[in-house]
């Protein structure tokens, strides 16, 4: 049996659920969404996504057309019809269906669909060996045009610095501001070890506010690490000791080189490790069962 997606209020077959060519999600990346995972039957900090989305619509003046509660329990779900004990879920919630113009008041009711598969890992040599990556030529939207604290639909800067890493020949590219700081990757938050402390941008710079970003920063205080946000450039991370991403796919990856150049070692940090094997831990504890 196929999987079956929640669109729209209905559970219906994956292969049925379409949506119109008029709705302004497709039109215009007029939307919000959220990439959530489930593990062993618990759903990862579920409300915190729930925030970020509902956070997300309100900074796009969109209307989710139901409460969190309700939200949370379609989910829950959906996890359930698909009988999933390890997921990935997105989440989306678009203006809808309007006319070719911008105007969103044309877009009289939103579309809501959430579609749970099965979690597609990235290999592992990436988590033992860690991660080349480059640093891409497309600058991350500044925050005053559109700012990427807000998870939207509109994710071509992104798209534009993956096709970066991808023409570089690696799976990811740092995002750097209009003013050359180090901001975040096409789908990840990062982090610097130097000396003993974590650094991440501040969000100011103009990056996502990742949930597991913040579960890591927690997970360190716990070992006795310090985290700075903290305004770094590319040399800063050439530089640093040890390096990693975060994300809800990737967990934790650690990075090995930038651009060619070896980072510490050139292999995952100690200090690294240590925070997967952490978070690895905290992930299917942490959140909402089902
Ligand atoms: N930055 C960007 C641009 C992202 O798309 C994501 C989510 N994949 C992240 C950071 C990480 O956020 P989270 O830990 O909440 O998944």
């Amino acid at each position: 049996m196929g999987l079956k997606v929640f669109l729209n209020g209905e559970f219906i077959d994956e292969e049925n659920a379409t949506v119109s060519i008029l709705d302004h999600g497709l039109l215009y990346g007029d939307g919000v969404f959220e990439g959530i995972r489930a593990y062993g039957k618990v759903v990862f900090r579920l409300k915190q996504h729930l925030d970020r989305l509902y956070e997300s619509a309100e900074a796009i003046r969109l209307e989710i057309p139901m409460d969190k509660e309700t939200f949370q329990g379609k989910i829950i779900e959906t996890l359930k019809i698909n009988d999933l004990k390890d997921a990935y879920i997105r989440v989306v919630v678009t203006r809808g269906v309007g006319d070719l113009g911008l105007d969103p008041r044309k877009c009289k009711k939103a579309t809501v669909f959430i579609i749970t598969d099965k979690i597609k890992l990235y290999p592992n040599e990436f988590y033992e060996n860690g991660l080349p990556i480059v640093i891409s030529k497309t600058r991350r939207n500044h925050p005053r045009t559109l700012n990427p604290k807000i998870k939207s639909l509109n994710y071509l800067n992104n798209i534009l610095g993956k096709i970066d890493a991808i023409d570089a020949g690696v799976e990811e590219a740092l995002m750097l501001s209009i003013n050359g700081e180090v901001v975040e990757c096409t789908g990840d938050n990062i982090f610097v070890i130097k000396n003993g402390e974590l650094c991440t941008p501040p969000y100011e710079v103009g990056s996502l506010e990742g949930i597991t970003q913040k579960a890591v920063i927690e997970l360190a205080k716990k070992r006795g690490i310090k985290t700075l946000y903290k305004n770094m450039m590319p040399e800063d991370v050439c530089n640093a000791d040890e390096c990693f991403l975060t994300g809800t796919a990737a967990e934790i990856i650690p990075v090995v080189d930038i651009d060619g150049r070896k980072i510490g070692e050139g292999t995952p940090g100690k200090i690294t490790k240590q925070l997967l094997a952490d978070f690895r831990e905290l992930a299917g504890a942490d959140g909402v069962e089902y």
